[in-house]
């Protein structure tokens, strides 16, 4: 099969492009290199079925020959990295959509968007099902991420209904590991990097506030699933119900990388979620899926690969 993945240079679009590779797709990546890395993908060369096209998908764009899927994961997702791209961020996922969705109908291809647990906003349901409505505040400044998130959706859903495109979402939680950018802000390459260069480990507000984090393997296979193996509008929650509070994950971390950092608090951001759980029902009703990977086992490997690979850019944080 041959699947466009706009993003494809990002965290998640550089595993899912490899995997798809690596079972014999060809992979045409749309990426504008905004937080995505050419670096990610380079090794993917060499098999001759993956190809990167540099290109901002909120401009009209076309991919020459027959595509039977598309992944649109292109977007800032970082929290540091969308408060410094907030129009970017509303126009990658108002037009940068409409132009996937285009793309899908003019070529008959599914296409799956990549949604998120925050267009449940701070929620007052926990954990949370596909059915909750969510808590966003619109003029916070989150707002620029989780509306053009929550638009992205409804034109999903219109192009699906209105012409026939066979596009569905899955609403992505936490997902860690290699690749994510070592200064991309957000709390597991922070905490990490911060850990093996013996620095204060820097924990927003008291630490007490919980994410659900995922291993980047576990959610590849979801992606796939909800691709290649069903019709499904979704949305579907893809995440690992492991939740821990922030405080909890700094210690950790801190551990398992044989660190001796301390704690450092820092402000707590502005509309920072309290709590966040998928309920994975659906996915495993519908994907047959469930995560595989322990997420000690996860951390493991991530720190592995920061402690090889990682260059010592500065570490950003929230706030
Ligand atoms: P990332 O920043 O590593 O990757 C995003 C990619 O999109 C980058 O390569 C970037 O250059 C590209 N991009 C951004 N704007 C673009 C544009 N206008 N045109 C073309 N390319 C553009 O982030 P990620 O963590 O890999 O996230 C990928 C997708 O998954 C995003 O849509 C994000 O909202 C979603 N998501 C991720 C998580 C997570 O935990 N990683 C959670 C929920 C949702
Ligand atoms: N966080 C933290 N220290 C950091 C970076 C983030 O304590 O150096 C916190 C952040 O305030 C939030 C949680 O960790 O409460 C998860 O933040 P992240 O940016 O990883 O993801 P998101 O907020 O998008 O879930």
């Amino acid at each position: 099969m041959r699947i466009v993945i706009t993003g494809g240079a990002g965290f998640l679009g550089s595993h899912l492009s490899e995997t798809l590779v690596a079972r014999g797709h060809e992979v045409v990546a749309v990426d504008n290199l905004v937080t995505g890395r050419r670096a990610n993908v380079r090794q993917l060369k060499a098999s001759g079925r993956f190809e990167l096209i540099e290109h901002d998908v909120t401009e009209p764009f076309d991919v020459d020959g027959d595509v039977d899927g598309i992944l649109h994961f292109a977007s800032a997702a970082s929290p540091v990295d969308y408060l410094k791209l907030p129009i970017e961020t509303l126009r990658v996922g108002s037009q940068g959509t409409q132009n996937a969705l285009e793309l899908a109908a003019r070529k008959g291809a599914r296409l799956v968007f990549a949604s998120t647990s925050e267009v449940y906003g701070d929620p007052q349901v926990h954990p949370q099902p596909e059915t909750y409505w969510g808590h966003v505040n619109p003029v916070g400044p989150r707002g620029v991420y989780d509306e053009a998130k929550r638009y992205a959706e409804a034109l999903v859903l219109a192009y699906r209904e209105a012409r026939g495109v066979d596009a569905g979402i899955v609403r992505i939680f936490n997902t860690f590991g290699p690749r994510m950018r070592p200064n991309d802000g957000r709390a597991i390459p922070n905490f990490v990097r911060q850990a093996l260069a013996g620095e204060p480990v820097t924990v927003s507000g008291d630490g007490e506030q919980t994410r659900s984090i995922c291993y980047v393997d576990d959610l590849v296979a979801a992606i796939l699933a909800m691709l290649l193996e069903t019709h499904d509008p979704g949305p579907v929650n893809i995440g690992n119900p492991h939740e821990i509070s922030m405080r909890d994950l700094a210690q950790w971390i801190i551990e398992l990388a044989g660190s001796s950092s301390t704690l450092e608090f820092i402000e707590r951001p502005t509309d920072d979620p309290t709590v966040r759980r998928p309920d994975t029902t659906k996915a495993q009703r519908l994907l047959g899926w469930s995560p595989q990977v322990p997420v000690e086992t996860g951390l493991q490997r991530t720190i592995e690969w920061f402690r090889t690979e990682a260059a010592s850019a500065p570490v950003l944080t929230p706030g």
